[in-house]
């Protein structure tokens, strides 16, 4: 059986879990994250294939770098911070839900190792994967590591254990318990396939450039409160792009040289356009990243982000009118 992983769901992860470990953070903050995929069986002539259809990012918690090297015979090791509140749970049966109405159903759960080996950890991590396995044998268990990614290594288990060089690796590992009703059995790795990149090579590039993306523009928890910011602070240049080019059309035609009016004004508009442009890949940023927010986060900032776009998109619209208006009072 190969699970079967879409470009979307691998963002989802990619860009849920480097948001809160990425090189903007001090090490110290660098958070776990954790959630659930939904998906369907596919039949085919070698039997099943899980499909993957979505990925859910549901919480995120703190994680002691300092618990990171532990020994992995240890049953009894928690390295793993997450611990689910009644709000994530309220998501876990919501989602569910949904996926049924589509005839899908919860196929497993994901979660981050940030910046420590990809595997099942101590008690935590096989527990959660028994708990899915217990509904459906066939669930699925992802770990990534936001690091593995970036850096194309592999962490070794123990501190001091030598660093393994990877190449076009996608970051994570599933993993499913060879026993569904014995924590303490083994873990074995399960076969997966990425889709809809033209190769493993170009999968990494483009995965590593939404990791840089997210690290610039989706880290932490204040997402709304950087982007209210951001579109305000566009607004307010994008007014005083078009007060500056007035002042220099008033400049001019006050100083003899209103024959400089037209040209001045076309530069001065293509400038203004560059700008527009410019805030236009970051508007598009924020839509995108809106599908990679906690699920419990979604109804709070998704509308709230859609009312400052809209105010963006209605200044922009404003613009031609404004640009008319600036060259009719100086006669064009
Ligand atoms: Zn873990």
């Amino acid at each position: 059986m190969t699970v079967i992983i879409p470009k979307e769901v691998y963002f989802t992860v990619v860009a849920a879990c480097v948001r809160f470990a990425n090189r903007k953070r001090p090490k110290e903050d660098w958070k776990e994250v954790s959630g659930i995929f939904t998906g369907k069986f596919l039949e085919n002539k070698n039997g099943k294939d899980l499909y993957v259809s979505a990925c859910y990012p549901i919480m995120h918690d703190t994680f002691d770098p300092n618990n990171a090297n532990v020994d992995e015979s240890d049953p009894r090791t928690v390295i793993d911070g997450y611990e689910y509140s009644d709000e994530d749970h309220e998501s876990f049966a919501l989602i569910d839900e949904d996926a049924f109405s589509r005839g899908e159903f919860t196929v497993g759960w994901w979660h981050s190792h940030p910046g420590f080996k990809v595997m099942l950890s101590g008690f935590g991590d096989r527990k959660t994967t028994i708990s899915y396995q217990a509904h459906n044998p066939l669930a699925i268990a992802l770990v990534f590591n936001p690091d593995r990614l970036v850096r194309q290594i592999e962490l070794p288990q123990k501190a001091g254990d030598p660093v393994r060089q990877l190449r076009d690796d996608p970051g994570f590992k599933i993993f499913r318990m060879e026993d569904p009703n014995d924590r303490y059995s083994n873990f074995y790795e399960v076969e997966y396939k990425i889709e809809g990149f033209e190769d493993n090579e170009q999968m990494v590039r483009s995965a590593q450039k939404l990791a840089i993306d997210i690290t610039n523009f989706f880290s932490g928890e204040n997402v709304f409160e950087i982007y209210d910011k951001f579109i305000d602070s566009r607004i307010n240049e994008l007014n005083s792009l078009l007060q500056g080019v007035e002042e220099y059309l008033h400049t001019l035609s006050r100083t003899g040289e209103s024959h400089r009016i037209h040209e001045v004004l076309s530069s001065q508009t293509r400038d203004i356009r560059k700008f527009i442009a410019e805030t236009f890949i970051k508007v598009e940023n924020i839509r995108e990243f809106m599908n990679y927010l906690e699920y419990k986060e979604q109804s709070i900032i998704i509308p709230k982000v859609d009312s400052i776009l809209a105010e963006w998109d209605n200044t922009v619209s404003q613009l031609n009118a404004n640009l008319t208006e600036i060259a009719k009072k100086f006669a064009f």
